[in-house]
């Protein structure tokens, strides 16, 4: 069944409807016996009131087309004289009734649209998180081919937690972050986003309570929605989440999951204090809550050491932790890790397995051959210099361009700096004038819970865009937000004309 509605034509929509389920029916497109979604669903379906399809469908059961039975609900009947005209089933099925109630969870905010602006030649995209093509570490991939072809069973399977070689070099690397864990408690992931999407399905059921500081990970607020999961938000401040409120939520709604970012969080940049940390694993112990630490950026730390993960103070195992190579070699290669129990880690790989059954081989081999090789702490070196150099050319930028009210922060270290902007500015208008500009940003507005916080700003990205060109985009991006802003504050003005009382 395929229904276009034009809501433009002078054709009552419940005609428009009814006329194209007749015409399925007849020509055998809508075969004999067909179930009919109810009223609501293709109501639903099709975004028009319920009473137009009621409409639809009375005129169809009037024209003998349409039949209703207690238990097997509205079906099609087709008369004996018609026979199909063309190939049943010709058309293409109508997704949108047929999708999962999973599916229906799924928000509209699309993070292909930002990766193809990011893609385009002329477009300066500080959209996108990525890594930049220049720190690339060439040396990682030189003469793979060689090895590969030297072990050739590697190339054929892994197992679902990934190679046992590569979870022990992880192991190793996790004891520089003061991490300590055994090989069978690292998973081998796809990108640490499959982590976030494992947890999910692991233990949020429809209704369930996740909490998430705000902003948050966008990705990771679709993926909890998607499972139905009733997310509630702690605000941060400059030493990351508010304790105090997470306390209230805990103790007043019983969370299935806390998910942070204590380490250069995405977007804001800050890190989580000491005392909040103590005090965030106290109240999980307290609560019994499992708190998911997402860690992609502490190995970017601009200033001094980073702190440690949330994970190496987690004495009681409540912490399942996530990282990834993606920020640190390359995204493309789908490659992050999980620590957690070794009990958690072999139920996980359970589910795991009916996804993708395992990460890349050939990645695993990169990667492994890259951190077995001693070169990845010169290339860290190298990555961070880079984009702390990206992060003060913006940052100069900005304050050479920024119009009165624009304001952002000076992260640390990390990928993102997070803009606040001035009054009466919307993300959503400016993201659009910026995208025609030729310059890509990223909304606040799918990392937020409240539109209103969203609304007020945008995330930066400075690692990707080629060095030369940042400050060419922030001064586009400036002038637009100048412009914006203006035209806010001249609206302002003629109202408080047309209404002086107010
Ligand atoms: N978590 C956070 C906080 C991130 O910023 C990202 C990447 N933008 C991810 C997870 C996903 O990373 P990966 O490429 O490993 O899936």
């Amino acid at each position: 069944m395929n229904i276009h509605i034009d809501k433009s034509r002078k054709i009552p929509l419940y005609r428009q409807i009814a006329e194209q389920i007749q015409s399925q029916i007849t020509s055998g497109e809508i075969p004999q016996g067909f179930r009919f979604p109810s009223e609501r669903q293709l109501a639903d379906a099709l975004g028009v009131n319920r009473t137009t399809i009621l409409n639809a469908y009375k005129e169809l059961k009037a024209d003998g087309l349409m039949d209703s039975h207690v238990g097997r609900g509205t079906i099609a009947v087709r008369p004996e004289r018609s026979r199909p005209e063309k190939h049943p089933y010709s058309r293409e099925p109508m997704w949108e009734y047929l999708f999962s109630d999973y599916m229906k969870h799924h928000d509209t905010f699309d993070v292909n649209k930002y990766l193809e602006i990011a893609n385009q030649k002329d477009v300066i995209s500080f959209a996108a998180g990525i890594a930049s093509v220049d720190t690339i570490p060439a040396q990682a991939f030189e003469g793979i081919e060689n090895e590969l072809m030297a072990s050739r069973e590697r190339l054929l399977v892994s197992p679902v937690s990934g190679f046992y070689s590569l979870r022990k070099a992880i192991s190793s690397f996790m004891q520089k972050r003061s991490c300590f864990c055994q090989p069978s408690e690292v998973m081998i992931l796809s990108g640490s986003q499959q982590g976030i999407d494992l947890i999910t399905r692991a233990f949020i059921n429809p209704g369930d309570v996740v909490v998430i500081e705000e902003p948050s990970f966008f990705p990771a607020i679709q993926s909890f929605r998607l499972a139905g999961a009733k997310i509630m938000a702690v605000p941060m401040d400059g030493e990351g989440m508010d304790v105090g409120i997470l306390e209230q939520l805990l103790s007043r709604y019983q969370p299935k999951l806390i998910y942070t970012m204590p380490v250069f969080h995405n977007p804001c940049g800050v890190s989580m204090s000491m005392d909040r940390r103590i005090r965030l694993l106290e109240l999980a112990g307290q609560y019994g809550i499992p708190i998911l630490e997402d860690d992609p950026y502490s190995e970017l730390s601009y200033e001094a050491r980073a702190m440690s993960p949330l994970k190496s103070m987690d004495q009681n195992g409540h912490v399942i932790y996530l990282s990834t190579f993606s920020k640190t070699i390359s995204p493309g290669l789908r490659l992050g890790w999980m620590c957690a129990s070794k009990k958690l880690i072999s139920q996980l790989s359970g589910i795991r397995q009916l996804t993708d059954l395992h990460s890349s081989c050939i990645s695993q081999q990169i990667v492994e051959r890259f951190m077995n090789s001693g070169e990845m702490e010169h290339h860290l070196a190298f990555i961070r210099r880079e984009y702390q150099e990206r992060r003060d050319i913006m940052i100069e930028a900005l304050n050479r361009y920024a119009p009165p009210g624009l304001s952002w922060n000076r992260p640390e270290g990390g990928y993102y700096l997070w803009c606040r902007l001035p009054e009466g500015v919307t993300a959503s208008e400016l993201t659009a004038k910026a995208a025609a500009g030729g310059v890509a940003v990223l909304p606040g507005v799918p990392a937020c819970l409240s539109p209103q916080k969203g609304e007020g700003h945008i995330r930066l990205n400075y690692t990707y865009p080629p060095k030369d060109r940042i400050a060419d985009g922030i001064g586009i991006l400036c002038s637009l937000i100048r412009q914006l802003s203006s035209a806010h504050r001249d609206e302002e003005a003629l109202t408080a004309e047309i209404n002086p009382i107010l």
